[in-house]
């Protein structure tokens, strides 16, 4: 592929993203939650696992302990009996009643709402900052996972694009700088459901992709995995 202007790719990013827009009308986080303390746990417990499997845990977790004043008092080995099923449940179940604990004694029981306060809760990082604050704030976040790294990458919407591993935190910035705030969270949430759908780790789905045109990546995916 000839050297892409930043001005030609900035205007590709915007069409393939309108296709996207058109396949994913209405985009929507995956996890089940009704409130954001619930939304905070479910994401903590959804590293290294899916959202469907956080999902069939969650109901009974969440009734156990309503609240957070419920959660910051659990007994673990209760909290990983339940949390058993997705794995790691020892570091997740200390995880989700520390943080809980410290809901409880810095932010007076309540999800605190900017990034600088929710990333010194245990386990949270700007990724789950990101998907409680676009979620369950409405407050732009952009969370970087392991599909919108790959599919950003394969797409060449951005500069480091082979990196190897490749930093959440460059792609966050490079990213979310050429869209405005307000699309940040649907638009993560597209690229992960192109990423789940077509855009595979192992075996891109090249042939039927709704991309294909343009993706410099059609094919051979560029072993951007
Ligand atoms: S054409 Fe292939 S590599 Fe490019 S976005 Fe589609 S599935 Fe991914």
């Amino acid at each position: 592929m000839p050297r892409e202007s930043k001005r030609a790719r900035l205007a590709r990013m915007h069409d393939e993203y309108a296709i996207l827009c058109e396949v994913f009308p209405e985009p929507r986080c995956a996890l089940d939650f009704e409130t954001p303390l619930q939304l905070l746990v479910a994401t903590v417990l959804s590293a290294q696992t899916t959202d469907r499997r956080v999902n069939t845990v969650t109901p009974t977790l969440f009734a156990e302990y309503p609240d957070v004043e419920a959660l910051a008092a659990a007994d673990p080995e209760r909290v990983e009996d339940i949390i058993h099923p997705i794995g790691f449940h020892h570091a997740k179940a200390r995880n989700v009643i520390g943080l809980a604990r410290r809901i409880v004694e810095r932010f007076g029981g309540e999800v605190p709402s900017t990034m600088q306060e929710l990333v010194t809760l245990p386990g949270v990082g700007r990724k789950t900052a990101n998907v409680v604050l676009g979620n369950a704030f409405g407050v732009p976040g952009f969370p970087v996972d392991t599909h919108v790294m790959r599919v950003t990458g394969r797409l060449r919407w951005r500069e480091d694009w082979a990196a190897d591993p490749p930093d959440p935190v460059r792609i966050e910035r490079e990213i979310t700088a050429c869209f405005p705030p307000g699309e940040w969270t649907d638009l993560s949430h597209r690229l992960i459901l192109h990423g789940r759908a077509t855009c595979h780790a192992r075996r891109p789905a090249c042939g039927g992709c709704p991309l294909r045109a343009t993706c410099p990546s059609a094919e051979s995916g560029m072993g951007v995995s």
